[in-house]
């Protein structure tokens, strides 16, 4: 069963040190890490498959996993996706999640039929 962790008070902002953004890999690839209005499944896969390329070179990962769950962070932080954050317990506080996890797994589906 899923455990849902309750989100920090934030009240006066973001909660955790950002230190770990000094050595950032992600610098200057936003694109990568944050999905475009409208992205289709496909695409989401295929641009967070390259992201977490990019994560898994940063020295900054752990640190920046925690702070994005701790944050209920949208986009691709850490080396994890809103819906993977969504899966150890930390989802983000938006309704469109459960939508886009089904939507996701559709297109990794699709994409592995086709090869
Ligand atoms: S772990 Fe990924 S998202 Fe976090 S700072 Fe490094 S490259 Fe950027």
């Amino acid at each position: 069963m899923l455990e849902i962790i309750e989100p920090a008070e934030t009240p006066n902002g973001p909660v955790g040190s950002t230190e770990w953004m000094d050595v950032a890999a992600c610098a200057g690839h936003s694109e990568l890490f944050f999905a475009p209005f409208a992205e289709r499944p496909e695409a989401r896969v295929r641009r967070e498959a390259a992201a977490r390329v990019i994560c898994n070179g940063c020295v900054g990962l752990s640190s920046c996993r925690d702070y994005a769950r701790t944050n209920r962070e949208l986009g691709f932080w850490g080396g994890e996706s809103e819906s993977e954050r969504a899966e150890a317990g930390f989802p983000p506080t938006t309704p469109i999640i459960g939508r886009k996890r089904v939507a996701e797994q559709r297109a990794r589906d699709a994409m592995r039929n086709a090869s």
